[in-house]
C-alpha cells in the first residue's frame, strides 16, 4: 500500500513531515517534525514506526531539506509509532537521542547507550535559527510522555497528549488532566500533534481547553450512566457513544470509560463491586458472562456503581 507523504511549513522554523499511515486508532495520518533552520541545524521530533517505507520517506524529507545537522532526536513517548524507526534514522543522523528518562530501557536496544541523554523536565533545547524548545513532562497518555514548547513561534508539540483529528487515549486520566492543566498555561497559538491535522491559530490556542472540557463532559456522562443504574463498561459504551462507532475505536472507547471509572474511584466517588462467580457447566458460564457477571474471559467485568450522595 502506498503511504502518501508531504512536507508542510507550519511556521518559519517548523517543517512538518506528514505521512498517511492509514491507522484506525488515529485518523488523519501522522506527523514528524524538523524544527530549526535547515541551513544551520535542526531538531527532529519522533521517528515514526518501524515500517521501512516510513523511515525511508522521513530520511528523504531530511535530505530534501539539505541533510541539515540534527542537534538532537527528540522522542515524545514510548509507543512504537513514535520511536520505531529510530535505529535506522540514528544510523543516518548520529544525533543524541533525547527522551523522558523512563524511555531509556526501550531506547538502549535501538541506539548505542552513549547516544542516549535523558531529558529533564523543563529543560531547554537549542538549535539553528535561534530556536529553543522547552521539554515539558506530560504523563497521562503514557507515563513517559513529553511535550515540547516553541515559545517564539507559539507552537506546542503535543505528541499524543492532544491529537489533531481525534480524541487522545490515556493510561492514567488523573495525571493526564494534570498535564492538560499544565499545558493550558503556556500561551501557545498552534498545536502540532503527532497524529492528524495541524491546528493553527486561533483554534490551536483553545484546543487544550476544549480537551479539558471534553474530558469533564465525558466524566459527567459516565456518572449519568451510573445514576441510571448501568453498571458494566459495555452498557456505558452503548449509553454514551454513538451507535455507529467504528469497530476499531470501540476498544479505546471502553478504555476511556474504564479510565474515568478509575479516576472516580481514586476520588472516592465510585465503588467497584466484586464480580460474582458460579459453579456450573460451560453453558451456564456463557449465560453468566452474557449478564456481565462472570470472569469467563479472565477479565473482571468492571462493574461499578456511584456511591450515593457524592458528586
Ligand atoms: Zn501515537
Amino acid at each position: 500500500m502506498a503511504n502518501e507523504t508531504k512536507m508542510v511549513i507550519l511556521t518559519p522554523h517548523v517543517h512538518v513531515f506528514h505521512i498517511d499511515d492509514g491507522a484506525d486508532s488515529h485518523p488523519g495520518g501522522s506527523n514528524n517534525y524538523f524544527v530549526g533552520d535547515p541551513k544551520e541545524e535542526m531538531l527532529l521530533i519522533d521517528t515514526g514506526d518501524h515500517k521501512r517505507v516510513w523511515t525511508d520517506a522521513l530520511l528523504q524529507a531530511w535530505r530534501d531539506l539539505g541533510s541539515p545537522k540534527i542537534t538532537a532526536i527528540l522522542i515524545t513517548h514510548g509507543h512504537a509509532d513514535h520511536y520505531g524507526g529510530l535505529d535506522r534514522v540514528w544510523d543516518a543522523m548520529h544525533a543524541p537521542v533525547r527522551a523522558h528518562p523512563k524511555m531509556s530501557k526501550i531506547l538502549k536496544d535501538l541506539v548505542p547507550e552513549d547516544a542516549l541523554k535523558p531529558l529533564k523536565n523543563n529543560e531547554v533545547l537549542r538549535t539553528g535559527g535561534g530556536v529553543s524548545l522547552k521539554a515539558i513532562f506530560t504523563p497521562g497518555h503514557a507515563i513517559d510522555h513529553t511535550c515540547f514548547y516553541f515559545a517564539k513561534e507559539k507552537v506546542l508539540f503535543t505528541g499524543d497528549t492532544i491529537l489533531g483529528s481525534s480524541s487522545a487515549t490515556m493510561s492514567d486520566l488523573k495525571s493526564y488532566m494534570k498535564s492538560l492543566e499544565k499545558l493550558s498555561h503556556l500561551g501557545h497559538e498552534s498545536i502540532a500533534s503527532a497524529h492528524g491535522a495541524l491546528i493553527p491559530a486561533p483554534r490551536g490556542k483553545r484546543l487544550v481547553q476544549v480537551y479539558i472540557g471534553h474530558r469533564t463532559e465525558r466524566e459527567q456522562q459516565v456518572v449519568a450512566s451510573l445514576q441510571k443504574g448501568l453498571s458494566t463498561v459495555d452498557e456505558m459504551l452503548k449509553d454514551i457513544y454513538p451507535k455507529n462507532l467504528k469497530k476499531g475505536l470501540r476498544e479505546s472507547a471502553k478504555r476511556n470509560i474504564r479510565n474515568h471509572l478509575d479516576k472516580l474511584m481514586k476520588e472516592g466517588k465510585v465503588a467497584e463491586s466484586q464480580p460474582t462467580y458460579a459453579l456450573g457447566s460451560a453453558s451456564a458460564k456463557k449465560a453468566a458472562s452474557k449478564n456481565g457477571a462472570g470472569r469467563a474471559n479472565g477479565k473482571a467485568p468492571a462493574k461499578a456503581k456511584a456511591s450515593a450522595g457524592k458528586k
